[in-house]
């Protein structure tokens, strides 16, 4: 009929559609392939306290260096590995991987510094999901406590009883948890009252307008404020200005992540950037532009 058979009347829909469906396909494939092939590597992002300046942790990030394409970022493929189920895999090869590399960034720089590593909602409720966090440790001979799973309110959420059971049984273990991208989620805070979270991480969006728009510094100082008042630890993501970072320590934010410290680095980087840190000292001509005026 007309519409199907105007000239090019297909070309209006299908090949556009077909389309998108064939790279998510091939996306998928390749996906698949990706962890035998050693395509996934992780990159870390220095956590810095916002008291003394020390790095305290690090927060592991996914990459794919995708043959013939290049860099791919986790905004792309982490959706795909969701539906797909191929986030089972990707994920306990992402702990892995993230508690064998601090393990050994611990043996050279010498001291405790922790790893956070961000966790799907379908990766937690996939079977034997303790197990992996075990296997990660027991291989990698990494602390628990050196371990943080980053988790999503939506995550909290969603049939709660098994998810927290879950996260309970990881708990046990002496892994902490932080809830990543607080304030954005549907907030029905009540599962902050039944689960013992360790630490609130203040979504970017909050911290990059925290010093140019009242609501948002409102936020961010009830987050702060919440998470002291149940005990718990709270560090601000996405911090790209030292005014951003001097704001978040008068609101006693406890540590920050951002540009304004460093973008994540490899794993060799991170050991040259804690080097450096501990050779020039707290007043270090490399940590002068985070210094803000002593209170
Ligand atoms: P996220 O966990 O909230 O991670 C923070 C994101 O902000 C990272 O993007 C990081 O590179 C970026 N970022 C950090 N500091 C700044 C800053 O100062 N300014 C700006 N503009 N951006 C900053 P990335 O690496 O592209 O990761 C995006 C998201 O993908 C992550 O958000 C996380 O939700 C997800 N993701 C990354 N790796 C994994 C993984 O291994 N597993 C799972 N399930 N999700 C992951
Ligand atoms: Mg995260
Ligand atoms: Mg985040
Ligand atoms: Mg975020």
């Amino acid at each position: 009929h007309g519409k199907m058979q105007g000239r090019n009347g297909l070309a209006v829909f299908t090949p556009d559609l077909g389309k998108k469906l064939l790279e998510k396909l091939h996306l998928e494939t390749a996906l698949r392939k990706a962890i035998a092939n050693n395509e996934l590597f992780l990159v870390y992002q220095p956590q810095i306290s916002l008291t003394d300046h020390t790095l305290v942790g690090v927060e592991a990030l996914m990459r794919w260096r995708r043959p013939g394409i290049g860099l791919v970022l986790p905004s792309v493929f982490i959706p795909i590995a969701e539906e797909s189920g191929l986030i089972t895999d990707i994920g306990a090869w992402c702990l892995e991987t993230a508690c064998r590399d601090i393990a050994q960034l611990q043996r050279e720089v010498g001291y405790e510094l922790s790893v956070a590593v961000n966790l799907s909602p379908n990766q937690v409720h996939g079977v034997h999901f303790q197990q992996t966090i075990e296997r990660a440790l027991s291989v990698s001979g990494l602390s628990p406590s050196s371990l943080e799973v980053e988790i999503t309110e939506g995550l909290l959420m969603r049939d709660s009883e098994e998810t927290l059971q879950i996260l309970e049984g990881i708990q046990a273990l002496g892994v902490t948890t932080a809830i990543d991208d607080f304030g954005t989620g549907f907030s029905n805070m009540s599962y902050i009252t039944r689960f013992k979270v360790d630490r609130l991480k203040i979504d970017r969006s909050f911290v990059s307008k925290c010093l140019t728009d009242a609501n948002s510094l409102a936020v961010t100082t009830a987050i702060i404020a919440l998470a002291h008042s149940l005990n718990m630890e709270v560090i601000a993501e996405g911090v790209e200005t030292v005014d951003q970072a001097t704001m978040l320590r008068d609101l006693e934010c406890d540590s920050a992540q951002g540009y304004l410290y460093s973008k994540p680095l490899t794993l060799a980087d991170v050991s040259a950037f804690t080097r450096t840190l501990h050779e020039f000292g707290a007043n270090g001509a490399d940590r002068s532009k985070w210094m803000y005026q002593p209170r």
